[in-house]
């Protein structure tokens, strides 16, 4: 099977984050088993969610991960060309649903299997699920694996053009409850109006950003380097006639590595004051990798551009590092056709990749 074949393979499950993985799991852990793998299944949160870590060479040798997520966004209301879940060549584009993010990478890794030579030290493959929706998949995973003896470098093969970052900021997530007093719509003095009263908290929560716009880190990595915040959903209401008693916001905002974030949503809590509830819906850790490292040094001589960069997504590098794992983000196709319509990888790219993963774990694990 050539690594376009594979790829195409991978495309046909339509493994948006809502939908299972399980099959694709299979077929992954399939293939993996068919190069000598042994394969461990760690199911996950939700119907047909698992994760697979995949693992060649002797445990404990400290050789490296390689880690990609198995699900991808969903497709509804995008302006695709051709079935996004069918492999379509166009030039040298292969298109479809999560050839850049990050199936790519993946079949890459796999093609890759049959190339290495006999390893000295341990390859192991972690392959996640719901990480489009929070890195939830790895989350599950970290606290089930902190027995096993990993290997310390780590590269998360998202689309980076094969640059190399190693940092990237976190996602909080908060839901903010204003309640109120109903009452009929004739006689507002009657109740307290849930959703004027949102409107303060959103004030507030501007005045906030503000603050924390001035707090700047990582200047030199990021182009927003600073805790950013959005105000995302806002639900509230009955009826034209009643005052509401209830209305609901959604925020996030996004840490940078060495946050604490419990002070941040202390400090939101204290801004908005008695004017609604702060809960702590979902958390995403941050990453930092030290620049200059030794997986550093093993990818220089593959990356596309000198230095290390940030990631302004969140990756499964974040969930990582408390196994004490140093990721650093790297992979074949571009972060800009992601999530978009008509989402491709060049095939150049692709099959480069396949040689950049051979060479770093020959380079790696192989026999010194
Ligand atoms: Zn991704």
């Amino acid at each position: 099977m050539s690594v376009v074949d594979t790829l195409a393979r991978l495309i046909a499950f339509p493994t948006v984050s809502t939908e299972p993985v399980v099959a694709l799991a299979g077929y992954v852990a399939e293939r993996c088993e068919a190069a000598g793998f042994r394969v461990e299944r760690f199911v996950a949160p939700g119907e047909g969610k698992l994760n697979l870590v995949c693992s060649k060479g002797p445990r404990g040798t400290d050789g490296i991960v390689l880690s990609g997520h198995m699900d991808v966004v969903p497709t509804v209301g995008q302006p695709w060309s051709s079935d996004p879940f069918r492999l379509t060549e166009r030039g040298s584009r292969l298109v479809g649903r999560g050839t850049a993010d990050m199936k790519g990478f993946i079949a890459a890794t796999i093609e890759a299997l049959a190339r290495l030579p006999t390893l000295e030290r341990e390859l192991v493959l972690v392959w996640t699920c719901d990480e489009e929706v929070g890195c939830l998949g790895s989350k599950d995973l970290v606290p089930k694996l902190a027995d096993r003896p990993l290997p310390r470098l780590c590269v998360i093969g998202e689309p980076t053009s094969f640059r190399i970052l190693r940092m990237h900021p976190g996602h909080t997530a908060v839901r903010i409850l204003c309640g109120g007093k109903a009452a009929h719509s004739s006689k507002p003095d009657l109740g307290d109006n849930a959703i004027t009263k949102a409107a303060r908290v959103i004030d507030r929560l501007e005045g906030l950003a503000a603050d924390w716009r001035r707090d700047v880190r990582f200047a030199e990595l990021l182009e927003r380097p600073f805790v950013v915040m959005n105000v995302a959903t806002i639900q509230g209401g009955s009826a034209i006639n009643i005052v509401p008693d209830h209305c609901v916001l959604e925020v996030g905002f996004r840490p940078l590595p060495g946050m604490v974030v419990e002070d941040l949503v202390r400090q939101l809590r204290e801004r908005i004051g008695d004017l609604g509830a702060v809960e702590l819906r979902r958390e995403t850790p941050a990453m930092l990798t030290a620049a200059g490292g030794e997986l550093e040094g093993l990818l220089r001589p593959d990356a596309s551009a000198p230095g290390t960069g940030a990631a302004s997504f969140a990756t499964d590098g974040g969930n990582f590092a408390a196994l004490g794992m140093e990721s650093l983000v790297f992979g074949p196709g571009s972060i800009d056709v992601a999530h978009m319509a008509d989402e491709y990888v060049d095939g150049g790219e692709l099959h480069r990749a396949v040689d950049v993963v051979t060479g770093l774990v020959s380079r790696r694990c192989g026999q010194r």
